[in-house]
């Protein structure tokens, strides 16, 4: 194995952020000169390790993309607005944020001949594609079609936007010679994530967050269109983990696409509402008697929402190139997720 990031600069865009923070703090564990973590708040970042830099600023501003490509031997990308909320109510700033604003970046990256890791998203696979047996099939980097709805479902607007930005920076690897892994993490969960509507932010957050505000509240988990959508869950330490391999492995990845999920953790969204209730009362030692309550898609996304059926990566890549082995299970994760939200919320909340 070569560890090719020992002394290396790696500038991390959306350093602030559920995924980039975790990087970061991963990194200034590990063996490369310095980090860089870059973003319009940094107040999810709490390390403080002396190689860690911190930059507030927009990555819209083409001074910070000169800055973060010339002065750092790798760029990590995650920026994105990415919460399924808003593709179809706010979807040109989704596509301004994941395709627009990062066209720079990765011309910046091919020019000065500087790696690129780039965070793309599962939901490029769509729908996904179906046996005949009409059951969903596995998500295969180099295989699946990529099945999205039309376009006044606006559902599809992040997909779209994330996938464009995919076939821009292979046409850079292919033809003009960036040095490029892209990954496709699959609903990635774990400390920090997202935000909780009415204390750190407005409108509706990813499931996680949306249960435990509901938890907080007292009031029933919504469960969309009775919570019969399947996802499987990877647990943010693992997800990070591999990652960091990614940036060690340079050799063995340049060039590819890779999936990151935990095919092991798939349920149905009800099934994992009845686990964080779960958790939830074992944190509080009290009963969640307010429940689940079922919605139309309609009512908690307004027109324009679609939903996937259900996403299993093939994560075959990812175990030959990285040695890759996802094991944490949603029972065990949850209760660290559990008890970090009420670290951070649990006053807000009274509790
Ligand atoms: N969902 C739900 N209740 C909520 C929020 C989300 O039932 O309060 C469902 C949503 O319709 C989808 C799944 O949970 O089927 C996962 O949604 P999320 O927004 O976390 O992200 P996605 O996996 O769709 O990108």
């Amino acid at each position: 194995m070569s560890m090719t990031i020992f002394g290396k600069s790696i500038c991390v865009l959306g350093g602030g952020g559920f995924l980039g923070s975790h990087l970061v703090e991963a990194l200034a564990r590990r063996h490369c000169a310095r980090v860089t973590a870059v973003d319009r708040s940094l107040s999810k970042l709490t390390c403080d390790a002396p190689q860690v830099d911190r930059l507030c600023a927009s990555i819209e501003n083409p001074d910070v993309v000169a800055y973060a490509v010339e002065s750092h031997d790798i760029v990590v990308s995650t920026t994105a607005i990415c919460n399924p909320a808003l593709y179809n109510t706010e979807p040109l700033a989704v596509i301004d944020a994941s395709f627009t604003h990062l066209l720079p970046l990765v011309s910046a990256c091919t020019k000065a001949g500087k790696r690129l890791v780039h965070f793309s998203t599962c939901e490029v696979y769509g729908r996904g594609q179906l046996d005949p047996e009409g059951r969903t099939l596995p998500m295969r980097e180099d295989e699946s079609a990529l099945v999205l709805g039309p376009v006044h479902l606006e559902r599809w607007s992040y997909a779209a936007a994330k996938q464009l930005l995919e076939r821009v920076i292979i046409g850079c690897g292919l033809h003009q010679g960036l040095d490029f892994t892209i990954i496709r993490p699959f609903n990635v969960i774990g400390p920090r994530m997202d935000f909780l509507p009415g204390v750190d932010g407005e409108g509706v957050p990813r499931v996680l967050a949306c249960f435990i505000r509901a938890l907080f509240q007292g009031e029933p988990l919504l469960l969309v269109d009775g919570g019969q959508a399947r996802r499987s869950f990877i647990y943010v330490d693992e997800l990070i983990e591999a990652v960091v391999r990614i940036l060690e492995r340079g050799a063995a990845v340049a060039g590819q696409v890779v999936n990151l999920g935990n095919p092991d953790n798939d349920i149905t969204i009800a099934e994992l509402a009845r686990l964080i209730i779960r958790a939830f009362e074992h944190r509080t030692g009290r009963t969640h008697s307010a429940g689940t309550r079922g919605v139309p898609a309609q009512e908690l996304y307004g027109p324009g929402y679609d939903d996937v059926d259900r996403r299993i990566a093939d994560i075959s890549k990812a175990r030959r190139l990285l040695d890759f082995d996802p094991k944490v299970s949603l029972d065990s994760m949850l209760p660290s997720i559990v008890e970090d939200y009420f670290v951070r919320y649990g006053k807000a909340y009274g509790l």
